[in-house]
């Protein structure tokens, strides 16, 4: 692997970070606190939070297992996957590979920051190949972008074949891990120290029902989280968000009790759909959603909007024509979505 020097934008390697009032005086002793032009009134969302999140961080790693200094807190993994372009790709020279079809923010991240974005092609049991995505990469390739579970295909990548390019690739390797909660195949957080060009993503959005407070976490060596911490936004978390972060924390047991809910509402979510004259196909899902081929997705689509019920047309993706992407929802939920379909013609 290249160092992470040689894998850094030259002036982001440079660069000094911006430093504020709270990175300066991290005491907790002091009781006057004039510092940061704060308004003294209006307690406790007055002061800025902790640009650092130390303490949601110290509570993650005991639930995640990982020292404190792997993890990076994030506006949701989407600030995560802005930062790996800005901090390690260089807009019209390097670029990136990604499998295909995917997470859509990869692909818009990598043209925002002018960054050349290499598909390849999943092949029809959507898995994917180290070998064609090795010779997809040049010596301009500073990442490879995995998701396993994929969206919108469901399925867990093969673990072999990560590995494999985890050991040959000599960039870094992003494994978004946004549906791993709902899979039976651990995480590979354990096997950060064995890795040391990996980052894997995670994400309060889904198994832990927190989309709204908009907080992703990003996992990899201490070296790669301190040059995001150098170069993301002072105050990139609120102190709300790290409060309910926090919380959630404490109540652990209640998302796995969601998660072994979904799991069992996706099992039942499959079997009917399996009965369903308009299924052609349907795909194993590793999360909390399922891709099912069916006779017209545009038409089945639409006729489900008229009925009040939204699932995601998948029509156009790569490999996924006819496709529709079902998130399970609760039980009463799911049979709306059941009976809609058998009623349809
Ligand atoms: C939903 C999802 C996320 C979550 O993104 P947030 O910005 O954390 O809400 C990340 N990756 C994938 C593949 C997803 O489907």
């Amino acid at each position: 692997m290249k160092t992470i020097q040689e894998l850094t934008r030259p002036n982001i390697w440079r660069l000094k970070p911006y430093s504020s009032a709270r990175d300066e005086y991290k005491g907790v002793e002091a009781s006057v606190f004039l510092d940061a032009n704060e308004n003294p009134y209006n307690g406790p969302h007055n002061r800025y939070p902790d640009p650092l999140q130390c303490e949601l961080k110290n509570e993650l790693a005991k639930v995640k297992k990982v020292g404190a200094d792997h993890i990076f807190l994030g506006n949701g993994s989407d600030e995560a996957i802005d930062l790996v372009f800005r901090a390690f790709c260089e807009p019209r020279i390097d670029n990136v590979v990604a499998i295909d079809p995917t997470y859509g923010m990869y692909q818009v991240c990598a043209e925002v920051n002018d960054v050349e974005y290499r598909k390849v092609l999943l092949d029809e049991q959507f898995c994917f190949s180290a070998d064609k995505l090795l010779a997809a990469a040049d010596e301009h390739t500073k990442v490879i972008f995995l998701c396993s579970p994929n969206n919108p295909t469901g399925n867990d990548l093969p673990r072999a074949e990560i590995e494999k390019l985890l050991s040959s690739f000599q960039g870094l390797v992003v494994l978004d891990e946004a549906y791993n909660d709902f899979s039976e195949v651990p995480s590979f957080l354990a096997d950060l120290e064995k890795y040391p060009n990996l980052i894997v993503l995670q994400t309060f959005s889904k198994a832990w029902g927190c989309a709204a407070i908009r907080l992703g976490m990003a996992f990899a060596s201490p070296q790669i989280i301190a040059v995001f911490n150098k170069i993301k936004y002072p105050y990139n978390v609120n102190l709300l968000t790290q409060k309910q972060a926090i919380e959630m924390l404490h109540r652990y047991y209640e998302v796995e009790r969601w998660v072994r809910t979904l799991k069992e509402e996706r099992g039942y979510l499959e079997a009917a759909f399996a009965k369903l004259p308009c299924t052609v196909k349907m795909y194993p899902s590793n999360a909390n959603f399922f891709l099912v081929r069916v006779t017209d997705a545009v038409k089945i689509y639409n006729y489900l909007v008229g009925q009040g019920i939204i699932v995601r047309n998948r029509h156009s993706v790569t490999l996924c024509g006819n496709c529709l992407r079902v998130t399970v929802g609760t039980r009463i939920e799911n049979n709306k979505l059941i009976e809609a379909l058998k009623n349809f013609s």
